[in-house]
């Protein structure tokens, strides 16, 4: 439609100049021609570009994340402000590429889009906040590192050992929202094993019993084993995968400490066991594309479980 009144705003133009400006010479009609159809050639890119953003599914919540592909972390304008706790989806229909030459979608496809629905982030919502004050996010009032506003609230799908859908839950900071968002949605559709990804606030934030249960999680405001300084789970930029069976193995007092306390059997990481993360594994390589480091490579400990991104 925008494109067509454009063309309308043009033929007019061009009618003007060739009928009303009489006296002037070729070369200066010629030069307003070419403004005119600059001025046009501007407007219908910027229509294109609005439509492009109208259609773009989610995208309503902006945390100011990187690109991942235009349409999936534009800010549509046009839908916002209908209240704070909208969603923004990994993908809309078409970013999935699964039926741009316009086949018809295979069972398998439409699956993959519907599961994509299931990969977001939001605000943190009142019944969230209530979920997780208290608990890992402290009831004080002390003034803390971290405010509601910083965090975002995940949904995600995964693969459990038995290679089951489950649904996940994560708190994190609104700066990796994005990042775990495609990062999950990456191990899904490779099936990744993660046994399960609760909020940590299920094991009243008590970081040894959520690891001992194996369970995935990422906020924590919570200070490192050991010393005073705040973990980066206190930030929401840190999460452990798979903790049980890829433990925090540190040296205090020259005694080896294995964390959680049940991982004894998986702190020797030249045994052959399943879930281990190491450099080969999936995990590792899609969180290190995504700008993360890990905790396995640190020279002072190693912390299996621990992939980080700290800007
Ligand atoms: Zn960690």
């Amino acid at each position: 439609m925008k494109r067509k009144l454009n063309g309308i705003v043009l033929f007019f133009a061009i009618t003007y100049i060739l009928t009303g400006c009489q006296k002037k010479d070729a070369s200066e009609i010629e030069t307003e021609i070419e403004t005119e159809i600059e001025r046009s050639e501007e407007s219908v890119s910027e229509s294109a570009q609005s439509m492009t953003e109208t259609v773009a599914d989610g995208g309503d919540y902006d945390f100011g994340t990187d690109d991942f592909e235009t349409t999936l972390s534009e800010t549509d304008m046009l839908g916002a402000g209908t209240s704070d706790t909208e969603t923004t989806d990994l993908f809309d229909a078409d970013s999935l590429g699964t039926n741009s030459d316009g086949a018809e979608e295979s069972d398998k496809e439409r699956s993959i889009s519907d599961a994509a629905d299931s990969f977001y982030y939001t605000a943190l919502t009142d019944e969230i906040k209530a979920r997780i004050t208290g608990k890992s996010y402290p009831d004080t009032d002390e003034p803390l590192q971290i405010s509601y506003e910083d965090l975002a609230y995940v949904h995600v799908l995964h693969y459990d050992f038995q290679a089951q859908i489950q649904e996940g839950e994560l708190i994190c900071n609104q700066s990796v929202a994005q990042d775990l968002v495609e990062i999950f949605y990456e191990l899904y559709e490779n099936q990744y094993p993660i046994e399960k990804i609760r909020l940590i606030d299920e094991y009243d934030a008590d970081d040894e019993v959520s690891m001992a249960d194996n369970n995935t999680s990422c906020f924590n405001y919570r200070t490192v084993p050991g010393r005073t300084t705040l973990s980066n789970h206190s930030y929401g930029c840190a999460i452990d995968i798979n903790p049980l069976y890829n433990p925090y193995v540190r040296t205090s007092g020259g005694k080896e400490q294995i964390s959680p306390d049940n991982a004894v059997p998986y702190a020797d990481r030249s045994a052959d066991f399943p879930y281990k993360i190491d450099k080969n594994d999936l995990c590792y390589r899609v969180f290190i594309e995504h700008g993360f480091s890990w905790g396995g490579a640190w020279n002072s400990s190693k912390d299996y479980q621990h992939f980080e991104k700290v800007e």
